[in-house]
């Protein structure tokens, strides 16, 4: 057969009217049938992946969904189980749609009240980790109503478009984690004499994503690129999990159940009433008084609170999930052949000074960071092939460092 003569076996294109001929063991294939294979492959292996992901789900069961949690966070048991149950209870939403009973089963979106440091973002990304979905972190503070300066509600997504590398179908099955919701809450008691901007007004705006619709969003984000493309994405199936501090909530708490206790019996309320972690007690209206509107606390069903952080966790978070930061050292350290080691009066040192400074979970990395860089920096090309860490030794590093300033700031 002369060259002009073959042809694609797919469309039966001569060679002369094709860009490329790819020739197979007997049989060849045009550039354009290519495409339109992959085309289709694409498309399968999208649609694939979302049963692949719902399959996997069902075998995910929320015992199995808190020991992969266990791995990583240290505590915060209650949590763990509420978020269990969510994330399970969210993923079977999505099988919903083979059944056609008139029962719907609601999202199941999330808050999470707790001081800062103490593992929210934490909890969202292992979350997604152990998902295998995209997580798009907000920060709730940069978010206005359209049309003010600031980022539109919108722009969330176009971060999660981007954590699922523009994949459409994957963004719409991720997790966006909303910090610093607290932050925008109704001020003071008055709603809407004047238009609060950075508060209700937002709240408002993310009504809608939360509880599930199609957005236009812009890919690029914001509003410097106004000719791109919008790209339609569905949040009914994305998951939002938002977490703030809420500072002075504890009040809140405190007061209602003080109240509560009028007609009862006060002194045993006393007894009961756990008064160092009140976040324990608290309830959707606690929320409400502070100044979120009844709308978004409605969106957000799932209600938990993170534990204040003692000593005992911070010592174990140095050393137990699985990624510890002192895990994370030693492995820095081998892979310039160097034996890194540090001893336990060494690292309860360290977890006083982060009490000591008020630097929490957070601060255990920039300790140890005060405390290590110099060795880093100087043993890579030294000739010692061993580091032993003492209190001693981090005592010396630490009276060096700037670190303390940062007890100024907290
Ligand atoms: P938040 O979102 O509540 O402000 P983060 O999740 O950002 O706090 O946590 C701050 C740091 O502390 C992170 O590096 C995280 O890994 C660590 N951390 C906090 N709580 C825990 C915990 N319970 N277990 C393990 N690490 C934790």
């Amino acid at each position: 057969m002369s060259k002009e003569e073959l042809e694609c076996s797919f469309c039966g294109r001569k060679k002369p009217d094709t860009n490329l001929l790819i020739a197979g063991l007997d049989a060849h294939i045009c550039d354009r049938c290519i495409e339109q294979a992959h085309g289709i492959v694409s498309e399968e292996a999208t649609h694939s992946s979302t049963s692949d992901l719902s399959d996997e789900l069902m075998l995910k069961k929320p015992r199995m969904i808190k020991e992969f949690l266990d791995e990583y966070i240290i505590g915060q048991d209650y949590s763990k189980k509420i978020l269990s149950v969510a994330v399970y209870n969210h993923y079977k939403r999505l099988l919903q749609q083979d059944t056609d009973d008139d029962v719907e089963i609601e999202k199941s979106n999330i808050i999470i009240v707790g001081d800062t440091g103490t593992g929210k973002t934490l909890m969202a990304k292992t979350i997604a980790r152990m998902l295998n979905v995209p997580l798009a972190i907000v920060d709730a503070t940069v978010l206005t109503e359209a049309g003010y300066v600031g980022e539109d509600v919108e722009s969330i997504l176009t971060r999660l478009l981007q954590a699922a590398d523009y994949n459409v179908d994957k963004a719409q099955h991720g997790i966006v984690f909303i910090d610093e919701i607290d932050k925008i809450a109704r001020k003071g008691d008055n709603p809407s004499i004047t238009r609060d901007v950075s508060g209700e007004g937002v709240q408002q705006a993310l009504l809608k994503l939360l509880e599930g619709t199609v957005v236009n969003v812009p890919p690029k984000g914001g509003r410097k690129h106004p000719d791109q493309k919008f790209i339609e994405v569905n949040t009914e199936n994305i998951l939002f999990i938002a977490g703030g501090a809420f500072n002075g909530i504890d009040r809140k708490i405190s007061k209602r159940l003080n109240l509560q206790a009028v007609g009862f019996s006060a002194s045993m309320q006393e007894d009961v009433v756990d008064r160092d972690n009140l976040l324990k007690y608290i309830i959707p209206k606690d929320l409400k008084d502070f100044g979120l509107i009844p709308e978004i606390i409605g969106r957000l069903p799932v209600l938990t609170y993170m534990n204040p952080l003692d000593e005992a966790t911070l010592r174990a978070i140095l050393t137990q999930p699985k990624n510890a930061i002192i895990k994370q050292y030693e492995k820095l350290f081998a892979m310039d052949d160097i034996k890194f080691t540090i001893n336990e009066e060494a690292l309860n040192f360290i977890v006083k000074k982060a009490v000591e400074y008020k630097l929490g979970a957070r601060g255990l990395r920039s300790l140890c960071e005060a405390v290590l860089t110099d060795a880093m920096f100087e043993m890579p090309d030294g000739n010692d092939k061993s580091l032993e860490v003492s209190r001693e030794y981090v005592e010396q590093k630490l009276n060096k460092s700037t670190i303390k300033k940062l007890k100024a700031v907290s």
